[in-house]
């Protein structure tokens, strides 16, 4: 069965009508109930991560402005989200739910958090919905554990992976691949170890192709001991915020192929959800499940 980590507080109160669709983590773990993939009350539950692991990917003048709600305007205006006890909890929980996910990776082969992919997160602070970078923070504190092998980041949400890839640019055991949309958030990219910015309205058949080239390409010059992988499913035709024309099935069929070729490959994968936008947070949770259907199809 697929190791799943979930934390009721994944979901933080927002006022009506703000543009973050956080209602979506409620709805994924009903949808993900109803298959049966995560059984209420018995699924694996994160405790928050602290300020010291928090502080090992990110700048810990920041982590503390979080954690005591003392952030700037202008920090908060770059998050987009509340500067509320809630969202820094929340951010805490993802964090430590990724780092959790992996550990389970390791056990099991495969595993997932049902939040997390934080990747506008850099070393100074957060951006674009992102507080902490749950991904570099769970790699950060794998290191401090004892974990030495190498890594590979496969992140295929719309937006690039730019946080990620700030704050693993000075190390070689860290591989950040990002495939995203050239003319998508954040204006100004960061230098990624492989970097696939796709034109807009890119369907299926390029979208595939490039993603599985560019996947061969970084896990064969990372050799990697662990893979993350991003799933944002913002890259789908009528997200909100994405700018591609990938389509139900191909959606489905990136999740395969990201999967399959990791575990082609013998090398444990941790999933984290990562990007969603839509008005209708049960349609887009939908879309989020997919990718915990084939990994449970990978695990059984
Ligand atoms: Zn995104």
């Amino acid at each position: 069965m697929l190791p799943i980590v979930h934390h009721p507080d994944y979901q933080a109160p927002l006022r009506p009508g703000h543009s973050f669709p956080m209602s979506k983590y409620g709805y994924l773990r009903d949808a993900l109930s109803r298959r049966g993939l995560l059984v209420p009350g018995r699924y694996l539950a994160p405790a928050p991560a602290t300020a010291a692991q928090v502080a090992l990917a990110h700048d810990a003048g920041y982590v503390a402005r979080v954690l005591d709600g003392r952030l700037a305007p202008e920090e908060v205006r770059r998050i987009g989200l509340p500067a509320s006890e809630a969202v820094a909890r929340r951010a805490r929980l993802s964090a430590s739910g990724t780092l959790l996910a992996a550990w389970l990776a390791l056990e099991h082969g495969i595993a997932a958090n049902s939040a997390g992919g934080s990747h506008h997160a850099g070393p100074d602070g957060g951006a674009g919905y992102c507080v902490f970078n749950d991904v570099a923070v769970a790699i950060r504190n794998l290191r401090a554990q004892g974990f030495a092998g190498r890594i590979l980041v496969i992140d295929a949400d719309v937006h690039q992976g730019d946080g990620t890839a700030r704050i693993f640019g000075g190390d070689a055991s860290v591989f950040c691949l990002s495939v995203h949309a050239a003319k998508n958030f954040p204006a100004r990219k960061a230098c990624s170890d492989l970097d696939v910015a796709l034109p807009d309205r890119t369907g299926d058949g390029d979208y595939l192709a490039a993603l599985g080239a560019s996947m061969a390409q970084a896990l064969a010059a990372s050799a990697p001991a662990l893979v993350f992988y991003n799933a944002g499913v913002d890259v789908w035709e009528g997200d909100r915020l994405g700018r591609l024309a990938v389509s139900m099935a191909g959606l489905r069929a990136r999740e395969r192929l990201v999967i399959d070729a990791v575990r082609a490959a013998g090398v444990p994968l941790v999933i984290v959800i990562g990007g969603g936008y839509d008005s209708d947070p049960m349609r887009l949770a939908e879309r989020h499940a997919m990718v915990f259907e084939e990994a449970a199809r990978a695990a059984a």
